[in-house]
């Protein structure tokens, strides 16, 4: 992130520097003939912390430790803080190709687009700012790979499109790749990340719910594996459906996972939250997931549980 530059400041010429702790004018261009204000002496910096200069997109801060780091050494690092291991958001592609081997995903349903079904006012233009932001046409992405060689279905999810809200798209998008999975015996795996269900299509969100578990349960008819990989956060509507129902559960560390937000959850009950509340952690303390995976080592983990999942329903067929 870049401290915001005083406009009182644009007229000296400053020297940005990577690392350096202070804004120092290099050159104090001369007063014009025209300019009759008196040259102020700049005020001293006193107390607090300094103002770091951060070029933006080459630096960013760390939430968890506050360290700064390097961006490109951050996007190496598939987003991890090499200090505190905080798992910064990946966007969606980045996630498929963290998982999926070379240039072998082929997307599916590309071009499918939501529509404006109940004229909810402001929704087109909200819709169209996403898909600039991310260049995504909705808030997932779904698509056939090959993941460390064992060819798979895979769908994730982008936070950074509308909060990852579950809309008609994103679930006929999931629902159409699990069917596909159905159909050509293949293993799903689901990234997830959203806020819930999209509000902009009131029921229509609501029915993806039910949609994509009922393919998922064809799909499970199959003895074929669904593997749910949780990231920060996933919320809500995605919570309480097909994101909640995988043959394994998976999370990645400190991810934020739960139905109603927590605020919303203490005034209701009026009770005190215990300590981790809807953290990954203390969910899989309570048994509702299986492991949490560091970000780095999800893919190799993935491979090894569809290789003891499918060879367990291999050896029930045979
Ligand atoms: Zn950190």
């Amino acid at each position: 992130m870049t401290e915001p530059v005083d406009p009182s400041e644009s007229k000296l010429k400053t020297r940005a520097l990577p690392g350096v702790e202070t804004r120092e004018p290099s050159i104090t261009p001369p007063p014009s003939a025209s300019d009759q204000t008196p040259l102020k002496r700049p005020k001293p910096v006193s107390g607090g912390p300094r103002k770091r200069l951060m070029p933006e997109g080459i630096w960013t801060k760390c939430p968890k430790c506050q360290e700064t780091i390097y961006r490109k050494e951050l996007e190496a690092k598939l987003n991890v803080c090499w200090q505190c291991g905080y798992h910064f958001p990946l966007t969606a592609w980045e996630r498929v190709s963290s998982l999926i081997d070379g240039d072998s995903f082929v997307q599916a349903d590309s071009e499918m687009s939501s529509v404006d079904v109940l004229s909810f006012p402001g929704y087109l233009s909200k819709l169209e700012s996403n898909q600039q932001k991310t260049g995504m046409k909705d808030a997932v992405i779904t698509g056939l790979g090959l993941l460390h060689g064992r060819k798979v279905a895979l769908g994730v999810m982008d936070f950074g499109f509308n909060g990852g809200s579950m809309g008609s798209v994103v679930g006929e998008k999931l629902t159409r790749i699990i069917e596909s999975a159905t159909e050509q015996s293949l293993p799903v795996i689901i990234c997830s990340t959203s806020g819930g269900a999209r509000m902009y299509e009131g029921m229509f969100s609501l029915m993806q719910m039910a949609k994509t578990c009922g393919a998922l349960a064809y799909h499970g008819r199959e003895k074929l594996p669904f593997i749910s990989v949780l990231t920060d956060p996933t919320m809500a509507g995605v919570m309480a459906s097909f994101a909640s129902v995988g043959d394994l559960i998976l999370a990645e560390p400190a991810a934020r996972i739960g139905f109603a937000g927590p605020r919303v959850i203490k005034d209701t009950t009026k009770a005190e939250l215990p300590k981790g509340f809807q953290t990954a952690e203390f969910l899989r303390d309570h048994g509702l997931i299986d492991a949490i995976v560091p970000r780095k080592e999800l893919k190799g983990r993935l491979a090894w549980y569809l290789d003891c999942l499918m060879a367990s329903r291999d050896a029930a067929q045979a």
